[in-house]
């Protein structure tokens, strides 16, 4: 640990915000979006460019102190800060620069989703991101990224097409298909352990400003009915249709009736991207032969409204802990789990995503990108803990972990969606990947990376010469 001297000298001549314990806003600056994590680095600095990040990646290293790199601050497991180390917070970048003609857009690595939409959608324009807007576009495209856009236009890393990056070295590079083209290979879902992405460019896709949406509800009692026709439906629907199947606990909104308020069940939701009478067509089978639904919602809306829909239930400071896995089927003892644990969380707002994997996302090839999943895989499930108290955080972390071990059974494989691992376990990172990824990754990692700089994070081992 560098002394204050040193780390003074370092400040003063920093050209930009930075912050130490005890000062006003290092408390705010330390704060990450998972409220029970609580750490306190020795030194939080944001950097305004490329160049300051790189003098603080060259302070941190000379200096022997951990670093830490914020985007969004939404990894569940807080990778974004640690005790006693540096947090590089990019939170001073956001810049975002959309070019119409060329169908691009290019963004600071400090940008959150709803930043990223807001600017593209202003040209009729949209890059998939994920399914909470104040999500950090870093490192949700860092290691993949799935939203509603993913079965259409596939993950937010398939989009990338070029990124500015600083190294462990301090150097500024450019990673692209031209330049430097293992880094951006890595780069596509081998999370943040080659460096700090400064910049993103991604390739942007037509999407209109309003789109159509439907949303199904059973509640607990009928949740196993629910799932299995939403099983049954999904491969016969159109395509590029976006579509989550969420266990969840219906809100407190205008369009649920009262007495269904707060009781948790099982949402399908649809979303048409093409107007209303497609809407309605990919609605009619559902309309017709779905079983019974408790309520239901039917309704045209902004982009950027489905894109931030979910904010509300996963507000920042909430207390939060998730595991995930992969499913090639959602066969109907896996459905059986599922209904039997779901009306078993305690706080309303935990929640269980399983995201329908198809469409565009199957298209690329395993080896095009470094993500850490198979391309064939159907579907991904995600049991999160989101709780306002640490009693209900508590049972609902238990909750979390006695669902995952009963669906284990019915898993593809000891793998995971790497941004959805709360602990860190270096044989499901490994497994995630694969062997051969995992080595070609690594080797990647000691080329720009040797001294594992970058390791808070789904680490990746550098090879050793
Ligand atoms: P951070 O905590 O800032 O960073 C996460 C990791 O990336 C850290 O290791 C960090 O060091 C690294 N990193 C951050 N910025 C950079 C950078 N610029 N350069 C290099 N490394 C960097 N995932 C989906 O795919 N789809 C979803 O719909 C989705 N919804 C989510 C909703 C919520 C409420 C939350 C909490 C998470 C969700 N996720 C989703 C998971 C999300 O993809 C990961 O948590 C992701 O890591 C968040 O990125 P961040 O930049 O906000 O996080």
């Amino acid at each position: 640990m560098p002394d204050s001297a040193v780390t003074g000298d370092f400040r003063a001549s920093f050209r930009a915000e930075s912050f130490i314990p005890g000062e006003p806003g290092y408390d705010q600056a330390r704060a990450v979006w998972n409220g029970d994590i609580d750490r306190r680095p020795e030194l939080i600095v944001r950097p305004g460019d490329a160049t300051q990040t790189a003098d603080a990646v060259n302070f941190a290293r000379e200096a022997g102190l951990e670093v830490t790199v914020r985007g969004g601050g939404h990894s569940f497991a807080g990778h974004a800060v640690c005790d006693g180390g540096m947090m590089i917070d990019l939170s001073a970048m956001k810049q975002v620069q959309v070019d119409r003609p060329a169908r691009r857009a290019r963004c600071g690595g400090g940008t959150t989703w709803a930043e990223l939409d807001a600017a593209s959608q202003e040209h009729g324009l949209a890059v998939p991101g994920g399914f909470i807007s104040h999500t950090g576009v870093a490192g949700l495209t860092l290691g993949g990224g799935i939203g509603w856009l993913t079965p259409r236009a596939g993950l937010s890393c398939d989009n990338l097409v070029g990124a500015e990056v600083v190294s462990a070295e301090g150097r500024i590079v450019v990673a692209s298909d031209e330049s430097n083209p293992e880094l951006f290979w890595a780069l596509r879902g081998g999370g943040g352990n080659f460096g700090i992405v400064t910049a993103f460019e991604f390739a942007l896709h037509e999407v209109a400003p309003t789109v159509h949406l439907g949303l199904f509800f059973w509640d607990a009692d009928h949740a196993a009915d629910g799932l299995r026709f939403s099983r049954d439906l999904i491969p016969h629907l159109p395509e590029a249709a976006g579509v989550l199947v969420a266990g969840l606990s219906a809100p407190s909104a205008p369009f649920v009736p009262e007495r269904y308020q707060g009781l948790p069940g099982i949402a399908l939701v649809i979303i048409g991207w093409d107007g209303p009478e497609e809407q309605a067509r990919t609605l009619e089978p559902v309309l017709a032969s779905a079983p019974e639904t408790q309520w239901q919602l039917i309704t045209p809306m902004p982009y950027v409204h489905l894109q931030r829909m979910f904010d509300d239930s996963a507000q920042w400071g909430i207390l939060a802990y998730e595991k995930a896995l992969y499913l090639d089927e959602l066969t109907d003892e896996a459905i059986d789990v599922f209904a039997y644990y779901l009306p078993r969380k305690a706080s309303p707002l935990s929640f269980v995503p399983v995201f329908s994997m198809r469409g565009a996302f199957s298209r690329v090839g395993d080896e095009d990108t470094a993500f850490g999943g198979r391309r064939d895989a159907k579907w991904v499930f995600n049991i999160s803990a989101a709780c306002p108290t640490p009693d209900l955080l508590e049972h609902d972390r238990s909750w979390v972990r006695e669902f995952w071990d009963a669906l284990r059974p019915h898993a593809s494989g000891p793998g995971t969606y790497l941004n959805f691992l709360s602990e860190t376990d270096e044989d499901r990172v490994r497994s995630s990947y694969g062997d051969r990824k995992y080595e070609r990754l690594s080797r990647i990692k000691a080329e720009w990376d040797p001294e594992n700089l970058f390791r808070h994070n789904a680490n990746i081992r550098p090879t050793k010469p």
